[in-house]
């Protein structure tokens, strides 16, 4: 039930009522895994969090949304007495940085791409979803901005911090756990889901599939994948999920320069053969086909 109940909670923040929301966010059981001996995930209702805990203090890679803070922070409790010291960012999604005032009100320290501080200090509209999203209070904000690449040395781990060019979001990153072989991909990765890409951040179905071709020569066989969403991984799943992406996108690009319409690409259902799998309540098949046109139809229009 753990995606039926993310999903409606999902759909609650963006369309529906206050109350409907808050009684999701009451209803989430988060659940803490261990990967080894001071890395875990926290899943709760948004996307996972990676934790590291020791005497460097404690350390997560995202925060959930808003409602779910002070659960997430039982639960980080559980692992570790330490208070939440650094919060990493993947992208600057609210399923990703809800949690950032909790935390940073109790001095939690946030770093994140350049492009998630931008985006965060504005209001932020999204097509697909037909909503806003208010620029963040300024102790939300990330006070560590990086371009490219940002190391860091904590509980025994080199964690290496990587941007990727426009994919999900304009300011993706991938963190990698060196020493413990553990990688956060956010939302690069969402598996055995249809993934939201967007598009009004800077997003397209290509360029996420181009991400997944530049993280592979960085991961191995034996490495855990922490997904934005879905169960923890591993690089054999990674490439179901791009040989998914880039099927269904060749199909619907194709289309798309035969000069179909979005309803008539919709009508040919292409990706008929994964929906079983990777269609979820909040991304069913046609919303999921419609993205990859818009983000393949604009493609087309800049020439690329
Ligand atoms: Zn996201």
């Amino acid at each position: 039930m753990q995606g039926f109940k993310y999903s409606c909670a999902l759909i609650a923040v963006l369309v529906c009522s206050a109350a409907v929301h808050a009684q999701s966010a009451a209803d989430v059981e988060v659940k803490v895994i261990p990967l080894s001996d001071n890395i875990h995930v926290v899943m709760g209702m948004g996307g996972n969090i990676g934790v590291t805990t020791g005497k460097d203090g404690t350390f997560i890679i995202d925060d959930d949304m808003p409602p779910l803070a002070e659960k997430i922070e039982a639960a980080i409790a559980t692992i570790s007495d330490d208070p939440v010291k650094m919060i990493f960012n993947t992208h600057w999604h609210f399923d990703h940085t809800g949690g950032n005032k909790h935390f940073g009100e109790k001095g939690a320290q946030i770093i994140a791409h350049d492009n998630v501080r931008e985006r965060m200090s504005t209001k932020q509209s999204s097509a697909l979803f037909n909503n806003e999203t208010p620029a963040s209070s300024n102790v939300a904000l990330p006070v560590v901005t990086f371009d490219n690449t940002l190391t860091l040395h904590l509980n025994r781990n080199t964690i290496k911090a990587i941007h990727l060019p426009p994919a999900h979001t304009d300011g993706d990153s991938i963190l990698i756990f060196e020493e413990a072989n553990i990688a956060h991909l956010g939302d690069l990765f969402f598996n055995g889901m249809y993934p939201v890409v967007d598009i009004s951040a800077g997003g397209s179905v290509q360029g996420m599939i181009d991400a997944i071709d530049a993280m592979l020569p960085m991961l191995n066989a034996d490495m855990q994948l922490i997904p934005g969403h879905g169960p923890v991984s591993d690089i054999e799943g990674l490439k179901e999920f791009r040989l998914m992406l880039a099927t269904v996108h060749s199909r619907v690009n194709t289309l798309v320069e035969e000069g179909k319409t979005v309803e008539e690409v919709l009508k040919l259902r292409p990706s008929y053969n994964y929906d079983q799998k990777w269609a979820w309540d909040f991304m069913p098949p046609d919303r999921f086909v419609k993205i990859v046109y818009d983000s393949a139809a604009a493609s087309a229009a800049a020439g690329n």
